[in-house]
Order: C-alpha cells, then sequence, then structure tokens
C-alpha cells in the first residue's frame, strides 16, 4: 500500500518514513503544500498522512481541495497539541482522522490501519481469505494458522490483493502501490512477484484473469 506523507519537519519525517517502512508500507514524502496537492492529485495513493502547518501551501487547503476534486482516499491529519478548532476544522473539511503532536508511533500505525481498513470496507483487522489469513498488526500471513515466511515485497502484494479481495486488480495498480515514484521498476517485476507467492500460499490462491490482471477470491465471511 502506497502512502503519501507530507511533513516538513525533516526529522519528524525520517522517523515517520522509517516507521512505516518497516511497517510494510512503500511512501512517497514531500514538504510542502504546493507539491502535496499536486501529487495527491495524480499518483494513486491508499492514504495520506498531512501535516496541516506546512510551506506553500496549507494542510487543511490541500485537504480542501483533494476532496473537492474527487480524491476520497483516507486522510490521517497531524495537529498541534491543544488545537481542537484546528482538529474540528480538518475533519469538517475531509480527513478520516487526526492525531495531536508529539504522538507515539504505535499510535500513528493503529490510526492507520484504521482508516486503510475502513477505506476497504472492512470491520476487523485480520483479514481472511480461503485459508489464508494476514494479521496487519503483526505484518503476518498464515495458511490454517501456521506463520509462512514472506519478504517485505511478497507481503506488500499479498496485503494489497487481500484488501482488495474479490476485485481484479491490475498490473499497473499493483506496480503502483508496491513501489516507490522514483523506484526504477522491472517490467516484469510484479510476475516475478506473484510466482514467488503462490509458491508459498499455494497456486491458485491468486488467480490470473489473463488482459485484466489478478484477484484473489472473497474473504471468509
Ligand atoms: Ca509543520
Amino acid at each position: 500500500m502506497r502512502i503519501l506523507l507530507v511533513e516538513d519537519d525533516e526529522r519528524l519525517a525520517a522517523g515517520l518514513r522509517s516507521v512505516l517502512e518497516d511497517a510494510g508500507y512503500v511512501v512517497d514524502h514531500t514538504a510542502d503544500g504546493e507539491t502535496a496537492w499536486f501529487q495527491g492529485g495524480t499518483e494513486p495513493y491508499s492514504a495520506a498522512i498531512l501535516d496541516l502547518g506546512l510551506p506553500t501551501l496549507d494542510g487543511l487547503t490541500v485537504l480542501k481541495r483533494w476532496r473537492a476534486e474527487g480524491r476520497t482516499f483516507p486522510v490521517l491529519i497531524l495537529t498541534a497539541r491543544g488545537n481542537w478548532n484546528e482538529r474540528v476544522e480538518g475533519i469538517d473539511a475531509g480527513a478520516d482522522d487526526y492525531l495531536p503532536k508529539p504522538f507515539q508511533m504505535e499510535e500513528l500505525l493503529a490510526r492507520l490501519r484504521a482508516i486503510l481498513r475502513r477505506a476497504a470496507g472492512q470491520a476487523t483487522p485480520v483479514l481472511s481469505v480461503g485459508q489464508v489469513t494476514l494479521d496487519p498488526r503483526q505484518m503476518r500471513v498464515s495458511i490454517e494458522g501456521v506463520p509462512v515466511h514472506l519478504s517485505p515485497q511478497e507481503y506488500r502484494l499479498v496485503s494489497y490483493l487481500m484488501t482488495h479481495a474479490g476485485r481484479v486488480v491490475s498490473q499497473q495498480e499493483l506496480t503502483e502501490q508496491l513501489y516507490a515514484q522514483d523506484f526504477e521498476r522491472e517490467s516484469n517485476a510484479i510476475e516475478v512477484l506473484i510466482g514467488r507467492v503462490r509458491r508459498k500460499l499455494g497456486g491458485d490462491f491468486i488467480q490470473t484473469r489473463r488482459g485484466f490482471g489478478y484477484i484473489v477470491e472473497q474473504p471468509n465471511s
């Protein structure tokens, strides 16, 4: 899942980026509002983490513009502690949740998981398709309760497909979600990755819809 991180405090941004990447997310970072507005309007993000106090264009204006332009990805805003009217304005402008600074990274990750879950229409944190379960809190995938070791990139693939279970996901969409903007993408990288995951999770867990993309079946209810 690809996340847009908008934060002009370089130290905080570097810390956030590494925590998010360790948690399996692909991160694009920008430090100013104009660039954030542009990127959020053109790149397919699963969610954004948006600081409100930004150079060139403030976070609230960025958020209002995204929403006015029909961008629906969930947004977690970072606000100054005690500034309750900023939080109210942010939520009214279309933010899905907020976190006052300073915060614990664990809380940020939990809130991010929650907004991603709601955006995908899931009620529970653990995903389950056939015999395969995925717990994003522990980044763990298991078959019938037995953990399977996946590389970070394999985990990202499984997580994205299971979050969108029941829908065909194109190769281009997977490439966009699994690699950061500046990454050199090998043309057959996704096929190779799919092959590796099939060897670990069973040949029919991910199905190919030739000419359209890949699908994992509906989640167990
Ligand atoms: Ca700031």
